[in-house]
């Protein structure tokens, strides 16, 4: 048996079949739809091609962007409007399709596929953080997404670094993501340059307002004094939320994904050596305990199908 993975995220929705090793065959991309109602048609439309094409299709899996719950009912999404009243997404689908389906939280679909076909496949336990827009994630323990009474567990980006920190996108302040996401290392960009700290930074992009997480980036990775003080700031939010998840969970391996990503042995060199700065005694990390996520922009549409064919 095969399944039908869907990744919607806030720009677009992904579409893939796939089998019990996590390989994707004929993927399909289309622009995310407005209203609900929108998608679903898109949806049933896809399924129903890929049935036509494909005769062991027996389940789909849908990650949405958003809180959903252990019902696949998505309460609210920060990045898709289509969400905003509510929308029980499994139920409707099941219902339309007269088959299985089941529907969880994108970065926890993402998080799966990398655990189980990615770097993560050698451990039982392994957390996934994705530093992007915001900061999501996943707790894998034996194998298995942890998502709690509600479904909404694993949601890395929220817990409290400092109370007097920066507003987060959730309405607190101080938050993990608010230091750490792929944005927040933009924005420190940008502060360094406004205070005359990022003399190559500015010469090179121009307008400070048009500063980003990347061109930090790139001046570190040229070797120029700002670029790799924004960057080592930035591994030090990144590693200080990392050592709080390391001592709650103890997980074998974290795998980072998000635009961040690109960044490569720039961020990850000194991330590796400020994790373990903050570690307690007991922990000795090798290179390859924080790595980059392998499946990239895939994981979250291979996630989706491989956990739905575990569900059945
Ligand atoms: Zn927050």
């Amino acid at each position: 048996m095969r399944a039908i993975g869907v990744d919607l995220g806030g720009t677009k929705m992904s579409f893939g079949v796939i089998n019990s090793d996590g390989e994707l065959i004929d993927p399909h991309r289309i622009p995310t739809a407005s209203t609900w109602g929108e998608m679903k048609t898109s949806i049933i439309d896809q399924v129903r091609r890929y049935q036509n094409d494909y005769d062991d299709i027996g389940v789909v899996g849908f990650g949405a962007a958003g809180m959903v719950d252990l019902n696949g009912y998505v309460h609210y999404s920060p990045n898709v409007p289509a969400f905003d009243n509510g929308v029980g997404a499994q139920q409707e689908l099941r219902d339309e399709l007269g088959m299985d389906v089941f529907v969880d939280n994108d970065n926890n679909c993402a998080g799966y596929a990398e655990a189980t076909f990615g770097d993560g496949a050698k451990k039982a336990h392994t957390i996934f953080v994705g530093l992007g827009t915001g900061i999501g994630g996943a707790i894998i323990i034996n194998g298995k997404v942890i998502r709690g009474e509600h479904g909404y567990a694993g949601d890395v980006g929220h817990f409290t670094m400092d109370p007097n920190g920066p507003l987060c996108a959730c309405g607190r302040t101080g938050c993990f993501e608010a230091f750490a996401s792929g944005s927040a290392l933009g924005r420190l960009a940008r502060d360094y340059a406004k205070r005359g700290d990022a003399p190559n930074i500015v010469s090179a992009v121009g307008n400070i307002d048009n500063i980003v997480g990347l061109d930090a980036g790139k001046a570190a990775a040229q070797g120029l004094s700002d670029g790799i003080a924004i960057v080592d700031e930035y591994s030090r939010y990144v590693a200080t939320g990392l050592v709080s998840l390391v001592n709650i969970f103890d997980p074998g391996k974290i795998i980072i994904g998000g635009g961040v990503v690109e960044l490569g042995d720039t961020l990850f060199v000194p991330l590796r050596m400020h994790l373990q700065e903050y570690a307690q005694a007991g922990y000795n990390f090798d290179d390859d305990f924080v790595v980059p996520a392998k499946l990239g922009e895939h994981a979250g549409v291979i996630g989706a199908g491989a956990w739905a064919l575990s569900q059945v």
